[in-house]
């Protein structure tokens, strides 16, 4: 500490003589309002919480490196992607989706894989989650979900019924809830977990030239996870186990390290391929578009401060560099809007001033003025209007993304496939899964969907035989189920399911 920070002072810099007593009439006198030092702490303090984030509300971060492993310049003009052993700063933030900020860290939930890459050419953010899918392809639905996933508006409990109700009506989110259900729900820590851009994006190079692309981050700690006995008991004895596992392991110089993976196809492919590539509720399959290894990440340093740096770190998918640009993914598009937007709530017009959230190697120049928490020069004397002829900055043509063509009809299209729902949930609990994790998977379900009520577990369960006769059979036998009215529910269409399922 440099010794003119040993003196207390106001926040505006006048000393201050004392900071136990308050400024009374006498030693049993009422307090005086002239007590300015008072005033401002408390005044302070009364608005130390910022809003929680309304989703992932509870995480970790830590800062650390990227480093580049493969050359991807035939795919990509990515600056920060352009050279094997280049390295490039990155801060990287895990969470929980659900909870509030107060809530366990081994709660069953995805959990957020934020990075933040600061390239020389502004931040990319690569916004994922710990699982390659997601429960549902249109941002129409995003709010009506997480409302399932949080508290009952009546009871402010969580609510069992809410949360299959929704999912049961929303048949393309049984993938991500097999995987939700799986010990991979609950993940032993987030050092070993991996992390996943879920979406596709598009990669473009310097000719023109664009390719549809996914990110796999492989945990190099190995993938462990947790029981539901483990987790439960977890939950109770140190609620922010995966919170103190990061930070410990970083002070104990154990740095944890994720192989960085892309499966990339061209547009002919894309257009031909049996799933479509755009849909976030699919994978791609390995065996048709192997992974290629292209770098390293490695995080090394805790954060001096967690309000500073974890709690206003901002990511969104939005920020993209050159060489790098967003796909048709329907719930892509709503999250280009949503993440800047909720920011702006949360953190005020200006947060991208925030030192975690600024550019570290490029500069922040243009047009932009004013607002609240202006913390910088405000830009100066320079012309806040462009075109002008004062020596503004300019555009640059070079950072377009390449023009593409869009067409069709203007309307509110619904998902041309529903019956490919079903099978990428069985094929993970037929090909991947071992004995012991269906077991587990089934287990972990019915314990959660036993809560809800019948006619729902009815209606959630065929949608279990939907993707696998016996996981559906497994799952009623638990729930003391008739497995033949599943069976009968899932022969059904959707809305037929819906009907004879309704209160
Ligand atoms: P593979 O059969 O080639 O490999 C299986 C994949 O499943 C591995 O990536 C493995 O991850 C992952 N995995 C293992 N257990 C689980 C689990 N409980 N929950 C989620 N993922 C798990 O994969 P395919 O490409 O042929 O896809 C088959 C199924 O695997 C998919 O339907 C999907 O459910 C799942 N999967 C596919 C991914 C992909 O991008 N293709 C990515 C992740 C899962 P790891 O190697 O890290 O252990």
């Amino acid at each position: 500490m440099k010794k003119d920070e040993k003196k207390l002072t106001t926040n505006f810099g006048k000393p201050v003589e004392n900071d136990q007593n308050t400024v009374t009439a006498g030693s049993y006198g009422p307090a005086l309002i002239q007590d300015i030092h008072l005033l401002e702490k408390l005044a302070h303090f009364d608005r130390e919480r910022i809003p929680e984030r309304v989703v992932h509300a509870k995480g970790a971060g830590a800062h650390g490196y990227f480093e580049v492993t493969a050359d991807v310049t035939k795919y990509t003009k990515a600056k920060f992607l352009n050279k094997i052993g280049k390295r490039t700063d990155v801060f990287v933030r895990f969470s929980t989706v659900g909870g509030e900020r107060g809530s366990a860290d081994a709660e069953r939930d995805p959990r957020g894989f934020a990075v933040k890459f600061y390239t020389e050419d502004g931040n990319y953010d690569m916004v994922g989650n710990n699982t390659p899918v997601f429960f549902i392809r249109d941002p129409l639905k995003f709010p009506d979900f997480i409302h399932t996933q949080k508290r009952n508006p009546a009871t402010n409990l969580k609510d069992a019924d809410m949360f299959w109700d929704f999912l049961s009506l929303t048949p393309e989110s049984i993938h991500q809830v097999t995987i939700l259900f799986s010990d991979r729900g609950t993940p032993r820590t987030y050092r070993h977990m991996n992390g996943y851009s879920s979406h596709t994006f598009k990669w473009y190079n310097d000719k023109g030239d664009y390719f549809w692309v996914q990110y796999h981050f492989k945990t190099e700690q190995g993938i462990q996870n947790l029981t539901l006995q483990e987790s439960t008991k977890l939950k109770g004895e140190n609620p922010d186990h995966a919170t103190r596992d990061l930070h410990q392991a970083i002070e104990q110089d154990e740095y944890p390290s994720w192989k960085v993976e892309v499966q990339i196809i061209t547009p002919a492919q894309a257009k031909d391929y049996r799933f479509d590539p755009f849909d976030i509720t699919k994978v791609w399959f390995h065996a048709d578009f192997p992974p290629i290894t292209i770098g390293r990440m490695v995080l090394n340093r805790n954060p001096n401060n967690y309000f500073a740096e974890v709690e206003q770190a901002a990511f969104s998918p939005a920020n993209f560099v050159p060489g790098i640009a967003a796909s048709p993914d329907k719930l892509l598009q709503g999250r280009l809007f949503s993440y800047h937007d909720t920011h702006r709530h949360r953190l005020g017009p200006n947060y991208h001033l925030i030192p975690i959230n600024q550019p570290k190697g490029a500069k922040m120049v243009n047009y932009q003025r004013d607002g609240f928490m202006r913390t910088d020069d405000n830009s100066g004397g320079a012309p806040n209007y462009y075109p002008n002829s004062f020596g503004g900055p300019e555009p640059q043509p070079d950072a377009g993304e390449p023009a593409f063509e869009v067409s069709g009809m203007a309307d509110r299209h619904p998902y041309i496939h529903p019956n490919d729902d079903f099978f990428q949930a069985g094929e993970l609990y037929r090909r991947v899964m071992t004995d012991e994790d269906r077991d587990h998977l089934i287990g972990n379900i019915t314990s959660h969907l036993c809560n809800a009520q019948k006619r729902i577990q009815l209606r959630q369960t065929a949608i279990f035989y939907k993707a696998d006769p016996e996981y559906g059979g497994r799952v009623a036998k638990g729930l003391g189920l008739d497995v033949k009215e599943v069976e009968r529910l899932a022969k059904m269409s959707q809305d037929e399911r819906a009907k004879a399922t309704a209160k």
